[in-house]
């Protein structure tokens, strides 16, 4: 994954930017099902339908989705509304200010227009996922602000939230605390984390620290027990904790398209035992939590 960011980085994303700004705004609908779905209201050239389908593999990797513009079917790596579909019964965001912190390309920012909230903004410090995300709301056209900018600005960020998702974000972090309280201080009196991270299945307080990597990410640090996350959320000013389901990662949620270059989950997981990850730890089990804060 360190890797892979770095190749993020260096992607020099200038003409890609140019590219999708000279793409033509074409009149659409569209659909927050399953895929985000982009359906032209006339039918488009030749050209611009190839334009598009070059951008889009320009774009690559594409990990979370899917998207569809006209018949262009972009299969991201992640069944990302599998994740989305759990979250959303306790989503309570009508004419909230909502941010996704880590948002990717912004997949469940645009699934939560449906919603009405008052404000949409994301978090997330790679350029090329801003352009994936600038890729799609070229054709969306939505009021979402996306800032390039890490949890570890929201600090100085001017604006409080009533609700933040923070998913697959916090064992990337080397200090989860600190970045717990991050979360805590953007919020607004009462408001909540929707929080989705790697959880290690024990009765205790502990946490798993790979010293090299876990599933392959070399920027995996800490791993907690539910009991273990629960005292981060308390020392970080949270006064409510809910763990509203444990999931472990499955290849139907996580696979290698080819939107991706690079491998997925059945590599990271050991090749004879589908419930340990190569290096012989427990594979990835998502919990998801709703946090308040005071
Ligand atoms: N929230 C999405 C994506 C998780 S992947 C989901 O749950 O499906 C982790 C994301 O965090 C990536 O998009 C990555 O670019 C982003 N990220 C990396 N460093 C970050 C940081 N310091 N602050 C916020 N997000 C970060």
């Amino acid at each position: 994954m360190t890797n892979q960011h770095h190749k993020l980085q260096a992607k020099n994303i200038a003409p890609l930017l140019q590219a999708i700004s000279s793409l033509p705004k074409i009149k659409n609908q569209v659909s927050f099902l399953d895929a985000i779905t982009i359906t032209p209201s006339s039918p488009i050239s030749p050209q611009t339908k190839q334009a598009i389908i070059e951008l889009a593999q320009n774009l690559k990797p594409w990990r979370k989705g899917p998207f569809s513009i006209d018949d262009l079917f972009i299969d991201s790596e992640w069944q990302s509304f599998k994740k989305f579909n759990l979250i959303s019964p306790h989503l309570n965001i009508q004419d909230k200010d909502v941010a996704d912190i880590g948002c990717n390309n912004g997949y469940y920012l645009f699934k939560m227009i449906p919603y009405s909230p008052k404000s949409l903004t994301g978090f997330d410090p790679y350029a090329l996922f801003k352009c994936q995300f600038d890729f799609i709301n070229h054709f969306m056209q939505s009021q979402i602000t996306f800032e390039l900018l890490g949890i570890e600005d929201l600090p100085a960020y001017p604006k409080l939230f009533d609700v933040i998702l923070c998913m697959g974000v916090l064992y990337h972090r080397t200090d989860p605390v600190m970045t717990l309280k991050h979360l805590s201080r953007a919020l607004k009196p009462q408001g909540e984390v929707i929080l989705d991270t790697l959880i290690l299945k024990s009765e205790e307080d502990i946490a798993l620290c790979p010293p090299k990597s876990y599933a392959k990410m070399s920027n995996a640090y800490f791993i907690p027990s539910i009991k273990a996350l629960e005292g981060w959320c308390e020392r970080a000013g949270f006064i409510e904790f809910e763990c509203f389901a444990t999931v472990q990662t499955n290849t139907a949620e996580q696979r290698k398209t080819s939107w991706i270059d690079s491998l997925s989950l059945e590599n990271f997981l050991d090749p004879n035992d589908s419930n340990k990850t190569v290096e012989g730890y427990q594979a990835p089990i998502r919990g998801y939590f709703k946090l308040r804060r005071k």
